[in-house]
């Protein structure tokens, strides 16, 4: 980038946010999808919503890419600075400025990590219930940007369903609130649109977001199965029985290992191929009728015995190994490879099977912990890059995994995004029509290209390639 444009960041937001040297970007080279890297020329550290539209101004000013970050937990590339250019890093940006039980909302900066809100809501009885498995660390923006997910999503909504307004500074650098703190909001879903959008839209500088009440009376089991087809048949069966878990988790015999190989072991049965975590939660009468059901008809499926958490700390334990078992695996090997897809969930057996046969086949080991009760599958393929062709022939396996899930009615990601990662895919699910429609979408208040280039799209979609 040419040194004027830093110079002139430089003058408007002040030395110390900008950071230029190749030491301090080489860590915004990628995000948690680390198969692509792309150092920046530039990172801002960003602590206001003035400062981010004077480093948007700069930016669209000299047509230069300039890119949103949270925390880069991301999974699909959403934060890597495809062409170089300018990092957006908001993790500055982390007060909670009102929480407002009375209308049972909160107004945060995009910066605020996920759990520090439920932290200061649940005293009062309050949390906020999107949960993705990263919530210690990811932040709230980065959280609507991808739309994310997470264990309790099944019975409580995705991210999207738990924000009502925004702030945001678009690619050009106009600040525009969308939604209202009000129901019912005259005009275009702006915020529906907004969530989900990948960062490609502009930057969300504040969020109302809902507060959810904590429920009176939660239930965890533990399933154990012979086989991941009868735990994926009574994940089926379950959701057709027209009970809603407050979650329905699954983990595979090579992540139970992995679990009880590390220091978030809380004594899962080593031996099964599978186990279901189910929760219940609401007012204690009706989860007993759901209970007994649930274990009837875990037991029609060849569970023989079901642990309940009995306290509150064993259910911590319970959810602390599923929550972290993503870095628990990483023990396992040098790399992996976590693919994350959607399919019908009356396929979900039928579905699981076919990858486990793929990953057969190639002789490539998986291991899987993923929201059943959605049909989100999250195979994970371990791998050593450093073996010649190994990292091609993974991605292989992926990618027929995806199409098995695909041609099962499925779709490309159920919570990660598209990103860098799987904008080459979108032709499997989308004719150009189709495509152009989301495009002329994204250049109404991307008209540059310049926020975010590179995602989600097919490359001739992005004049940058
Ligand atoms: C161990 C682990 C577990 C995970 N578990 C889950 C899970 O259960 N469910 C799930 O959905 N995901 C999960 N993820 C993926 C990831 O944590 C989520 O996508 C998360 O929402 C990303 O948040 P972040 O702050 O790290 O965002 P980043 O990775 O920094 O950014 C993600 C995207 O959001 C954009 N963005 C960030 N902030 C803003 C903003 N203020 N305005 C506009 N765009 C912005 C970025 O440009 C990028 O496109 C997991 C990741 C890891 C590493």
């Amino acid at each position: 980038m040419n040194s004027a444009i830093i110079r002139e960041l430089r003058r408007e937001l002040g030395d110390e946010k900008v950071l230029g040297e190749p030491e301090e970007t080489l860590a915004y080279e990628c995000d948690s999808f680390a198969f692509h890297r792309h150092t920046p020329d530039v990172v801002l550290l960003l602590s206001s919503r003035d400062e981010v539209a004077r480093a948007v101004r700069v930016a669209a000013r000299h047509k230069v890419p300039f890119v949103p970050r949270g925390s880069g937990t991301g999974l699909s590339g959403g934060a890597l600075p495809r062409f170089g250019g300018i990092v957006l890093s908001l993790s500055r940006m982390k007060a909670i400025r009102e929480i407002d039980l009375d209308n049972r909302q909160a107004v945060v900066e995009p910066g605020v990590v996920n759990i520090e809100l439920s932290r200061a809501t649940m005293p009062s009885g309050y949390y906020f219930a999107p949960d993705p498995s990263s919530q210690t660390i990811s932040t709230i923006g980065g959280n609507l940007a991808e739309n994310s997910g997470g264990p309790h999503c099944f019975k409580y909504g995705m991210t999207t369903n738990h924000v009502v307004a925004l702030e945001t500074v678009l690619a050009t650098g106009e600040t525009v609130r969308l939604g209202s703190r009000a129901a019912d909001c005259p005009g275009y879903d702006l915020v529906g649109i907004f969530v989900g959008s990948e960062g490609t839209f502009g930057v969300a500088t504040e969020a109302v977001v809902k507060l959810s009440p904590l429920p009176e009376s939660v239930t965890t089991f533990l399933a154990p199965f012979a086989t991941l087809r009868s735990a994926c048949d009574a994940v089926s069966a379950i959701i057709a029985s027209g009970i809603i878990p407050a979650a329905l988790e699954m983990m595979d015999g090579r992540m139970i290992a992995a679990v009880e190989e590390s220091s978030i072991r809380t004594g899962l049965p080593v031996g099964a191929d599978a186990v279901l975590i189910i929760e219940l939660d609401g007012l204690r009468p009706a989860l007993e009728s759901q209970a007994e059901r649930i274990l009837e008809l875990c037991a029609a499926h060849g569970c023989r015995e079901v642990r309940q958490a009995n306290t509150e700390a064993e259910r911590s334990a319970l959810w602390r190994s599923r929550k972290e078992s993503f870095g628990a695996v990483g023990r396992m090997t040098h790399d992996l490879y976590l693919q994350d897809a959607v399919v019908p969930r009356n396929r979900l057996s039928e579905v699981v099977v076919r990858i486990y046969e793929i990953a057969d086949r190639e002789k490539i080991k998986i291991a899987s912990v993923f929201h059943a009760g959605d049909g989100n599958l999250h195979p994970i393929l371990l791998f050593d890059r450093s073996i010649e062709g190994e990292e091609a022939r993974v991605l292989a396996a992926a990618e027929e995994m995806l199409r098995v899930c695909i041609d099962a009615g499925g779709t490309l990601s159920g919570e990660h995004g598209i990103g860098s990662e799987k904008n080459e895919y979108m032709d499997m699910l989308f004719d150009e029509a189709d495509l152009e429609a989301m495009m002329r979408l994204r250049r109404v208040f991307n008209p540059q290209d310049l926020c975010n280039p590179g995602k989600i799209f097919p490359s001739r979609h992005c004049r940058f390639f």
